[in-house]
């Protein structure tokens, strides 16, 4: 089974523009504050359709995680990680295997591509934490 990768389309081209820079954009609602994920249009806490796109910090932790084997020699480790802003978002989890995840534990964003698709966030062990010990 191949993987084609994600398109573009006018509503997620600066996502994705951003993305190639290594930026992950979300938007900030103008009336309340709140953090959305980026393909919000409206704020998800007062309904505002004010909302304003801005660049996350990169890091957060991870909520929750599973695991899928994609073929006898690659076991796709995905979570969904709690952006430092508060939006959660959900990405494949790099250079870590399922049973090295914690609740809480603090990631880092980097972005992936597929084949010839658009770069996606990834995550990574954030460089601010230590392995625990054992
Ligand atoms: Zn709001």
């Amino acid at each position: 089974m191949a993987f084609e990768g994600l398109t573009r389309d006018i509503q997620s081209a600066p996502f994705f523009d951003a993305a190639a820079r290594d930026i992950l954009l979300v938007k900030r609602c103008d009336a309340c504050g709140h953090v959305c994920n980026f393909e919000k249009y409206t704020c998800t806490v007062c309904c505002s359709g004010e909302l304003s796109v801005t660049e996350a910090v990169g890091t957060g932790t991870i909520e929750t995680w599973t695991a899928t084997a994609l073929s006898k020699d690659f076991t796709a480790v995905v979570a969904i990680v709690e952006l430092d802003e508060g939006p959660w978002i959900i990405g494949r989890v790099s250079g870590l295997g399922s049973d090295e995840l914690s609740h809480g534990m603090r990631v880092a964003v980097e972005f992936d591509r597929i084949g010839s698709g658009e770069p996606v966030p990834i995550f990574v062990r954030s460089p601010t934490e230590r392995p625990t010990a054992g």
